[in-house]
């Protein structure tokens, strides 16, 4: 997976920005197909649903700011694996082999298991 920076592009595939949303939402990141998406397919409910120019939004601010909690390396690279890979389709689990557990954060792995990349490699 590669990902650079390009703010000329009018349509990528994923949209990435981390911005102080407050505590109302009581998560540190999303993952969402806009309605300004340039493509969707695939089925979602099995696994394989895919959206181009999907919003990865990072709520660091909630965290690292409001509770303190999630504020080491390892947590927000942990938090960056989860979300974007929510945006190639993975989906939570539950094993903190994986960056994919369910609660971001909570002590689970802070990249993706041969599971997740078999996942992926069969998507793409
Ligand atoms: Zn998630």
């Amino acid at each position: 997976m590669n990902a650079y920076v390009d703010q000329a592009d009018p349509y990528p595939d994923v949209r990435m920005a981390d911005f102080d949303w407050g505590v109302r939402n009581g998560v540190v990141g999303w993952a969402q197909c806009p309605d300004t998406n340039t493509g969707t397919g695939g089925d979602r409910a099995a696994g394989t649903g895919w959206c181009r120019g999907q919003h990865l939004r990072f709520n660091a601010y909630y965290y690292w700011h409001y509770s303190g909690v999630f504020d080491t390396a390892t947590q927000r690279r942990q938090i960056a694996c989860h979300e974007t890979g929510h945006t190639v389709g993975l989906r939570h689990r539950n094993t903190l082999d994986s960056c994919m557990y369910t609660n971001a954060g909570e002590g689970a792995a802070a990249t993706l298991d041969a599971h997740d990349r078999g996942h992926i490699n069969g998507h793409y």
